[in-house]
């Protein structure tokens, strides 16, 4: 007969069994082209993750940009399908096609409100993104809602505090009541343009990208025009 108390504790719902209030859980939203996914990507989010102690990281591939024929963005489904392989190894990681799934691009705010809602209010969003994205923010569609939407973590090189920098921080954070945390963390010199580039002169990609990726690019024959 099987251990009832065993059970329970190890069930899921182990506080709502118990009638115990839950712990808020902190989930940090990765979002990007992805074209590919590449291994600066994951090593920041584990970064991240740990030090933010987030439960988890979500992984949010770009839908197809406006003006497609033109913008030279590999397939959505393609994009989705690397990420999916790249998080596989790690538990506290997950790939979520919602932006991929919508017609045409879709705009953080839109995620952000849908993630809510699908996470309920008692969840604590993170966006995680390099520290050049957060001096743009301004620029971002119905910004004001993104900040009660979430917080950003913004990553950059330990001493790369310019002033600049942590005045425009200040300036989102006074004006628009931005919550933006920074995490100095050990960013390493790739991009997806710099993969693209070498696959297309037939150089190896071979530890810039996980292996799964590296066989899907090949099978694929991603990059190769
Ligand atoms: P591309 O070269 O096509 O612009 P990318 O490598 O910059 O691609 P994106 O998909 O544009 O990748 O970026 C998604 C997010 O990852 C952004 O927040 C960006 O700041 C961050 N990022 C990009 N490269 C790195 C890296 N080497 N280390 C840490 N974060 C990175
Ligand atoms: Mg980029």
């Amino acid at each position: 007969m099987k251990n009832l108390s065993c059970v329970i504790i190890s069930d899921n719902n182990f506080a709502k069994v118990f009638n115990m209030e839950k712990r808020t859980e902190r989930i940090g939203i990765c979002g990007g082209t992805f074209d590919p996914i590449h291994n600066g990507h994951l090593i920041i989010a584990e970064e991240v993750r740990e030090k933010f102690h987030l439960d988890k990281v979500l992984f949010i591939p770009s839908g197809m940009p406006p003006h497609k024929n033109l913008s030279g963005v590999t397939l959505p489904e393609y994009r989705y399908e690397m990420v999916c392989r790249a998080v596989s190894t790690n538990s506290h990681f997950e790939a979520l096609d919602i932006e991929i799934k919508r017609e045409g691009y879709t705009y953080t705010v839109d995620t952000l409100t849908a993630l809510r809602q699908l996470l309920g209010e008692d969840t604590k969003l993170y966006y995680i993104t390099g520290a050049d994205v957060v001096l743009d923010l301004m620029t971002w569609k119905r910004f004001e809602e993104v900040f009660k939407l979430c917080e950003f973590i913004a990553v950059l090189r330990p001493g790369y505090k310019s002033e600049d920098f942590l005045e425009r921080i200040e300036y989102l954070k006074l004006n628009y009541m931005a919550k933006i945390n920074i995490a100095e963390a050990s960013l390493i010199e790739i991009s997806s343009t710099a993969i693209r580039d070498k696959v297309r002169r037939g150089c190896s990609v071979k530890y810039l990208v996980p292996e799964n990726v590296e066989q899907y690019i090949a099978e694929n024959d991603l990059y190769k025009v």
